[in-house]
């Protein structure tokens, strides 16, 4: 049998209600919060060991992704940019009260 995690949702009223404070429960257990009696409510918390591999890619394919679009902008010439006059336009278009 598989568990699933739970948690009190009772903030402010029941001592197990932080965000760190979990119960894992299989289907027989008791969905009451043993501080409070009110039904507990189902966490989202996944294995252990699973998300700081997570975290990990997701910093990773963040890393690359931004590297590969820094050396995109950089190697290309930017005329919008490069132009002082139409960025003025620009932003005066965009800010009325700037001018
Ligand atoms: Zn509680």
């Amino acid at each position: 049998m598989s568990k699933v995690i739970y948690k009190c949702t009772n903030f402010g009223q029941c001592e197990n209600a932080t965000p760190s404070k979990t119960f894992a429960l299989s289907d027989s257990d008791s969905k009451l919060c043993p501080g409070c009696d009110k039904p507990l409510a189902a966490g989202k918390a996944p294995p252990p060991g699973l998300p700081l591999k997570v975290i990990g890619g997701i910093a990773a394919g963040l890393l690359v992704g931004a590297g590969a679009w820094w050396f995109g902008v950089a190697s290309r010439p930017d005329p919008v940019r490069a132009d002082p006059v139409r960025a003025e336009t620009m932003i005066t278009d965009f800010f009325p009260h700037v001018k």
